[in-house]
């Protein structure tokens, strides 16, 4: 068996040891005569999968009683409008734009009601985080909306925005689980499952319950909040498979310390990935120091055909999916959770070797 080191911002790696017992239990889950792919989503032995799942991403999560946990479809750009449709109370939000997702959310929410821009990163292309003070926000708004790791630019919030008494709802999907954050910070946490928890096609929302039951008249049921805590997530048929999955991924997670452990474990991989870039002459980090994501790291080498040959390069060498994204151009590494400390070691190896090579 041959794996890769896979950089790919989304979908992602997945932990090998997931993807074994995926393999194990692909043909007879549990004794049960089928995959976890064929069973009826009503069926007891799915019931047990999806409650457990939940079970372990509020322990993993460290999430209150409060909150509600919905498995959804449609990918956190579903949630761009779901969020307006549910929270716009009296028809008033505030967006931070730190990029491009954000800036894609603000659009969508445009359409349901008064949403502004109160702050914007985008005059240095999004290398940073733009700073937030409660007297920016207004008065009258609903919630404040935040991308809280920008994954395409490489920028994540250094702490929690402070928005005073306001509800805040954060787009968590390429950090969700890297490390552990205070849900009760938070009214709202979104986040698409493919980039650090799950293959494509879940989308799990994080909701303090006081916040349902404000959607607009005309919205969709399958993007009631409401309606699809009130069924536990089973309007109608949910992601099974990629729930499952997610399942072991939190499993997993936990089994190899939580969240704290993740933490530790980023930490240290992008400590090795930025420390080489920063002493590097050739290649660049485009993100501002204080704002760096631990998940996406984001270089260059100020030469766009040198940047192509080093992609090219690191592909045949078993360093795969490096190329940054078409409106960053460069290079863009993914280490999420799954992202061995090797897979980033082998990758500063070869970035010196290509130093070296084309100095
Ligand atoms: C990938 C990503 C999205 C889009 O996710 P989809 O599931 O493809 O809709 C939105 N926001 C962030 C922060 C992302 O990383």
């Amino acid at each position: 068996m041959s794996r890769i080191y896979n950089f790919s911002a989304g979908p992602s790696m997945l932990p090998l040891e997931v993807l074994e017992q995926c393999a194990a239990e692909m043909t007879d889950y549990k004794g049960s005569g089928m995959s976890v792919m064929e069973m009826s989503h009503r069926s007891p032995v799915y019931d047990a999968i999806i409650k457990e799942t939940e079970a372990d991403f509020r322990k993993l999560m460290n999430i209150p009683d409060n909150y509600k946990v919905l498995f959804l479809q449609g990918g956190a750009s579903t949630q761009f409008a779901a969020v307006p449709l549910n929270l716009m109370k009296t028809g008033k939000a505030d967006y931070v734009v730190s990029g491009q997702f954000s800036k894609k959310a603000f659009k969508e929410a445009q359409k349901y009601g008064d949403a502004k821009c109160i702050a914007s990163s985008e005059d240095r292309t999004f290398a940073y985080i733009p700073e937030i003070t409660p007297d920016m926000v207004r008065e009258d708004a609903d919630y404040v909306h935040v991308c809280y790791n920008n994954t395409i630019f490489g920028t994540k919030y250094p702490e929690v925005p402070n928005v005073g008494d306001k509800v805040l709802v954060a787009d968590m999907s390429s950090c969700i689980t890297s490390e552990p954050v205070d849900v009760t910070k938070f009214g709202c946490i979104y986040a698409g499952a493919q980039k650090n928890m799950a293959p494509a096609g879940l989308t799990v929302v994080i909701i303090r319950e006081d916040l349902l039951g404000t959607e607009k008249e005309f919205t969709p049921v399958m993007l009631n909040y409401k309606e699809m805590a009130e069924n536990d997530s089973m309007y109608n048929t949910p992601p099974c498979y990629a729930i499952y999955v997610a399942g072991l991924v939190y499993k997993w997670a936990l089994k190899n310390g939580g969240l704290e452990a993740m933490k530790k474990r980023n930490e240290e991989k992008a400590a090795i990935l930025y420390d080489y870039i920063d002493s590097s002459k050739l290649f660049k980090a485009t993100a501002d120091k204080k704002c760096r994501s631990m998940m996406n790291v984001c270089f260059v080498t100020g030469d766009a055909d040198l940047d192509k040959k080093f992609c090219k390069e690191a592909e045949a060498a078993g360093l795969s999916n490096l190329k940054g994204h078409r409106s960053v151009g460069g290079m863009r590494a993914s280490i999420y959770n799954a992202m061995p400390k090797e897979g980033v070691e082998a990758l500063v190896a070869f970035m010196k070797k290509f130093e070296a090579e084309n100095a």
